[in-house]
């Protein structure tokens, strides 16, 4: 990574040296059981929380590590190592449930639901996405009805991430009426009678992450657990999708870095008809196309991300970002697996997971086609 250094200094390095640390000792040994279990054991929390991993990047005064864009950048790349995205995803929903209570809530309410949240004692979730769909965030139907002192929530939730496990819920709701200006932002706790969730869902990748439906009938919530005003959740969860998709798109990163040194590794070893693949000019020009891939798409991600950090508004740049990344993760995934030839299709490779577990990154968090429109948006006015 040295030639990072100007994104990337001590502290970073430092941040990099723990991750790398934890994931060696507490997560790469278990790995692959836990794909094939298809989750990861709870207690990967609070273990996560101790070693100050949950925290970073958070601010000090609710538990976090503190730090800028780059140290969350770094935490996720090393993360990424461990090889598997979905425990990556799982165990990182704290990042798309928290960041709007930061953003909105009081400092009661960031006292109340943060701390707990970064020492790995409670699990956090976002809830956007209904059976209906979840491009279209401004048509949500779940209704929040308030009754005196508690909001009555009747509704479903689809798709989301620590769905089964999650103690808290940052939640979107119709307070008001039709649009995006009716939409509002409440916390729900999992313990609320009438809250209740579907079995894990069985998924193309992303395996140990557990992915659910939520059901909420007459849930009540108390009116304490509103982030910001009655009808100010849209542009909270537009802020939020700007820092989930910088985390997308370093995920789709990685996972074409992944590919790229499964491949390198292979073509040293194997080869065909007598001739090392290494030595086949056709390998050769593929993984050279990878490579450049590769490294365009992260230094474009890491001088969008180092704007985000000045505090540029970069809502175009980052849709760019997390298309190109995923663009590119796409092609060094699809080329990997060729390179591996017919064990690049087979369990046990750690290129089949990535082409697996690839697939969703340009679906969540906004899709593709969403990220084209808001690019549009702004080159043609
Ligand atoms: C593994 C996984 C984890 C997830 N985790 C979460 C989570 O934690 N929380 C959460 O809230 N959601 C989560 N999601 C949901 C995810 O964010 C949505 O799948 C995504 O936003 C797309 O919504 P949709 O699938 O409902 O597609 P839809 O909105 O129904 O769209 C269907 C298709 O139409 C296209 N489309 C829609 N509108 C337009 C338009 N205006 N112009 C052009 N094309 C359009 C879309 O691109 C898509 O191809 C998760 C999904 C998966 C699969």
């Amino acid at each position: 990574m040295s030639g990072f250094q100007e994104y990337f200094g001590e502290k970073h390095d430092k941040v990099r040296r723990s991750v790398r640390e934890f994931v060696e000792r507490e997560i790469k040994p278990f790995v692959d059981e836990w794909e094939e279990k298809g989750e990861f054991p709870e207690e990967l929390y609070p273990k996560a929380g101790e070693a100050g991993i949950l925290g970073i990047g958070y601010p000090d005064a609710y538990g976090g590590c503190g730090g800028d864009v780059f140290v969350k950048i770094a935490c996720s790349e090393e993360l990424m190592r461990c090889g598997s995205a979905g425990v990556v995803a799982g165990l990182g929903s704290l990042d798309i449930g928290i960041p709007p209570i930061l953003a909105m809530g009081t400092e009661e309410q960031k006292l109340r639901f943060v701390p707990p949240v970064l020492k790995g004692h409670r699990i956090a979730a976002l809830g956007i996405t209904e059976p209906s769909g979840g491009s279209d965030v401004a048509s949500i139907r779940t209704r929040a009805t308030l009754f005196g002192d508690h909001y009555v929530v009747n509704g479903s939730k689809m798709f989301i991430t620590s769905g089964v496990r999650a103690n808290q819920l940052t939640c979107a709701v119709r307070t008001g009426g039709e649009g995006f200006g009716g939409i509002s932002l409440l916390v729900i706790d999992s313990d609320t009678p009438g809250y209740s969730t579907s079995e894990k869902l069985e998924k193309m990748g992303w395996w140990p992450s557990d992915t659910a439906q939520i059901f909420f009938d007459e849930c009540r919530i108390p009116v304490e657990n509103l982030l910001g005003r009655e009808g100010q959740g849209f542009y909270g969860i537009m802020e939020n999708f700007q820092s989930e998709r910088l985390g997308l798109a370093i995920m789709a990163n990685m996972t074409s870095q992944l590919a790229l040194e499964e491949s390198l590794k292979y073509v040293r070893e194997r080869g065909a008809a007598g001739q090392p693949y290494f030595d086949q000019q056709v390998t050769r020009h593929k993984l050279a196309d990878m490579a450049t891939l590769v490294e365009a798409s992260r230094e474009f991600v890491y001088r969008v991300a180092a704007k985000i950090n000045a505090g540029e508004n970069q809502v175009k740049e980052i849709s760019m970002a997390k298309n190109f990344s995923c663009m590119v993760s796409d092609n060094v995934t699809y080329g990997a697996a060729q390179i591996h030839d017919r064990f690049g299709y087979m369990r046990g490779y750690l290129v089949e997971r990535l082409c697996r577990d690839n697939r969703i990154l340009s679906i969540g968090g906004g899709t593709q086609e969403i990220m084209k429109e808001i690019i549009v948006k702004y080159i043609l006015t």
